[in-house]
């Protein structure tokens, strides 16, 4: 068993007093994975920039063992860890249960997977049965909408739909209650913490850095951080940290992709990514 883990902030008084240990201690920050890879090349189909070689991934979970723990929100949320840095994966992605899945299981650690049951089961994505033997390991399922549209370029009607049917289709599926939401491509439409809310969820967590804090009591959204191939092994210290200088380097960094997609448009941005990306890999 770890030490118990030092809050950031605030909260260290009531933390310290004696025999009175928090049932839910102030995480540092919410890390957001997508696929990993075992060896040099990425498999076709997948996002480079967002791929992880197997690697880097076990030296982070190791850092995260000795320092400050790593786990789901979900058990954090509810008190079952005292992790420091939340993990988390989004797109359900086959490298989830065959790689990143034993990683953790290894090392007594769980995260939380974000799926869109519309992909489930697709070449390249984990099935049902391999999800549900995740979360019958302790690992939580989560929804990233029912299919991968961003949620900014659909009607509320179908906002909705989208929460309401990926949240049943999965819990049916898996056996387990679908609490926390994490929008497809970090787009948020205005008000979808309370229409998420309305849907069943308990919280949301985006793609907006930050620092996670406290957990406080009622409905948040929660920043988490892009694990991407550009994050080394001295950025990922940097930020479980909660160093706050790069942390605001992140955000800013945040900031100008975040004006570049307002002023591109979705499709105009992810085609010039598109173009760079197969430019940078000479597939072009
Ligand atoms: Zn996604």
């Amino acid at each position: 068993m770890s030490p118990s883990p030092s809050p950031i902030g605030g909260n260290a008084a009531a933390a310290n007093m004696p025999g009175t240990r928090p049932r839910r201690v102030r995480a540092g920050v919410a890390l957001m994975y997508h696929a990993l890879a075992n060896g040099g090349q990425v498999p076709a189909g997948q996002d480079p920039v967002y791929t992880l070689p197997l690697q880097r991934f076990e030296q982070q979970l190791d850092h995260l063992r000795a320092d400050g723990g790593g786990g789901s929100a979900i058990d954090w949320l509810a008190g079952r860890n005292d992790a420091r840095t939340l993990l988390s994966f989004d797109d359900g992605h086959l490298s989830n249960y065959t790689l990143a899945f034993p990683a953790l299981v290894s090392r007594g650690m769980t995260a939380d997977f974000f799926v869109n049951p519309v992909m489930v089961g697709k070449p390249g994505f984990a099935d049902w049965s391999q999800l549900r033997e995740m979360a019958d390991a302790g690992m939580s399922i989560q929804s990233h909408g029912h299919d991968h549209v961003y949620f900014t370029g659909m009607s509320r009607q179908q906002l909705r739909a989208s929460l309401v049917d990926s949240r049943q289709a999965i819990s049916q599926r898996i056996g387990q209650p679908v609490t926390l939401l994490a929008p497809p491509g970090g787009r948020m439409p205005r008000g979808l913490l309370a229409l998420a809310r309305e849907c069943g969820y308990a919280h949301v967590f985006s793609s907006r850095p930050g620092l996670v804090g406290d957990p406080g009591n009622g409905a948040r959204i929660f920043p988490r951080l892009a694990m991407t191939q550009a994050v080394g092994m001295d950025g990922f210290v940097h930020w479980v940290k909660a160093d706050a200088s790069s942390l605001r380097r992140e955000q800013l960094r945040y900031g100008g992709l975040a004006l570049a997609k307002r002023l591109l448009g979705d499709q105009h941005y992810e085609r010039l990514r598109g173009r760079l990306i197969a430019t940078l890999r000479g597939t072009s």
